[in-house]
């Protein structure tokens, strides 16, 4: 296959695209469950010679759409959607096309400087104060991953990159119950020791309770541990939980503690003027991670991670051997010294064609539609029997349960088997509930009013 065939073969790829899309409608949301069933059409050994294009493109499409997930399912209610808009599409067509890996500013300077703009402009729309900068990293749990080393750096004196962790101080950090995994899995990465993430209690409302953040941060001083930093969370996946931005960070603050801002999927809201009280004070957090592929259409994999001051961080993860140099050009931002992996993908591409082809009131709209849909899907389902609303809307997300775990359960793998819709689980106080979580960027009311529809149907 060379570059003639690739003419040919995208073209053709565009034009299944395009029927792929089509007709998504028409495709159960998740994909039958039977492990081994998509390996079983391979051959167990790779070819010796070479096979054409036909035959290649032509495996693809019997065997690989039948068995996805349509992550672009209008009717894709689970976790957060990871939606990717056409324009993102195409920026990615075109990001593949030149196939560059922006490690360094002169590995591709348009990459670097694009990201840079794309950071001011999100930081704009979300109603950021000036002076934050940021980067685009894969994922939220690398964005996480490296706010996380970074406090643990600043609490020891930036000793643990040259010393490593051994015969250290007990380093404490503090987060609530409803933030995602995310952070459980970089205190664990990062050598700080599951038990060493405190998990302070909650108030009525799911918010982290700040005098109880400012009692545990005293309890581990007294104790002679050393706390390092506070990771908050806007909008949790579980079921939506807001931290109390302002009064934590003003705890934090007062104890000389880092904060990480954690609204990978509620993030993208606040470009609606009239929602940004949710995160009242986040300008005061020094990193805030949100995901553009999330709710705002740059396709997976688009994280921004906003820093009031990349210094420490860029002290804890950049390197600079003399083989990334830039000769003469020391000043430079290489986007690889803010996060973990040294090779990384033109990402804000996608960004600029999304923020372009829809503008901020485009995507302001499909926000303010998702929440108003979210509550009129809440409330019928409220009004079937058999079920009941356990957590009331936050943004586009809430839950619902039937009596028993049991039959929730069973309920839940019935939806999902039916193929119309799709949606997943959480645990709640205890009980386990389903999730409706509005925000795939094609649905349209009538995909979301389904959902009663099909409960309806399956309870009758
Ligand atoms: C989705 C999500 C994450 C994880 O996002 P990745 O980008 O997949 O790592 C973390 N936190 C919250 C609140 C999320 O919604």
């Amino acid at each position: 296959m060379n570059h003639d065939d690739l003419r040919h073969w995208s073209k053709v790829a565009a034009d299944w695209a395009h029927d792929y899309h089509t007709h998504l409608r028409d495709r159960p949301v998740r994909a039958p469950l039977t492990p081994g069933a998509i390996a079983a059409h391979l051959p167990a050994l790779p070819p010796e010679e070479a096979e054409t294009p036909d035959a290649i493109f032509a495996d693809f499409a019997r065997i690989v759409p039948d068995g996805m997930t349509h992550w672009q399912h209008p009717r894709f209610f689970a976790y957060f959607p990871a939606n990717a808009s056409p324009a993102s599409m195409l920026a990615e067509q075109l990001t593949n096309a030149m196939a560059a890996n922006a490690l360094i500013w002169q590995t591709s300077p348009a990459a670097t400087e694009i990201e840079q703009v794309m950071v001011r402009w999100l930081g704009s729309a979300l109603g950021l104060p000036e002076g934050f900068v940021g980067t685009i990293h894969d994922t939220a749990t690398t964005a996480t991953l490296s706010a996380v080393l970074t406090m643990r750096e600043q609490a020891l004196g930036f000793a643990g990159l040259e010393d490593g962790l051994s015969g250290g101080p007990v380093l404490r950090f503090y987060a609530s119950a409803e933030t995602h995994s995310s952070v459980d899995k970089a205190v664990r990465v990062a050598g700080i020791g599951q038990r060493n993430l405190v998990k302070v209690p909650t108030d009525a409302g799911f918010s982290m309770d700040p005098g109880a953040l400012a009692a545990a941060i005293a309890a581990d001083r007294a104790a002679g541990m050393v706390p390092a930093g506070v990771i908050l969370c806007a909008g949790g996946t579980s079921i939506g939980a807001f931290d109390r931005i302002a009064e934590c960070i003003a705890v934090a603050k007062a104890e000389g503690l880092p904060v990480h801002v954690d609204a990978a999927w509620a993030g993208s809201a606040m470009i609606c003027p009239e929602l940004r009280h949710l995160w009242e004070g986040v300008e005061g957090a020094d990193s805030i991670v949100m995901n553009p592929h999330k709710w705002l259409g740059a396709q997976f994999d688009c994280s921004v991670q906003f820093l009031r001051d990349p210094g420490p961080q860029v002290r804890t993860l950049g390197l600079r051997p003399t083989y990334l140099e830039t000769a003469g050009r020391e000043e430079i931002v290489n986007f690889n010294e803010w996060t973990v992996p040294l090779g990384r993908r033109f990402r804000a591409l996608k960004l600029w064609f999304t923020l372009r082809a829809y503008g901020l009131v485009g995507l302001r709209e499909r926000v303010r539609n998702h929440i108003l849909w979210a509550q009129e899907a809440r409330d019928a389902i409220a009004a079937l029997p058999g079920v009941q609303i356990v957590t009331e809307p936050s943004l586009s997300l809430f839950t619902f349960a039937a009596a028993t775990d049991a039959q929730t359960e069973a309920l839940l793998a019935r939806i999902n088997d039916d193929g119309r819709l799709y949606l997943t689980q959480t645990r709640h106080q205890g009980r386990y509930v389903i999730r409706v979580q509005v925000g795939q960027f094609d649905c349209r009311r009538d995909d979301v009013m389904m959902i009663a529809k099909v409960i309806a149907d399956l309870m009758g």
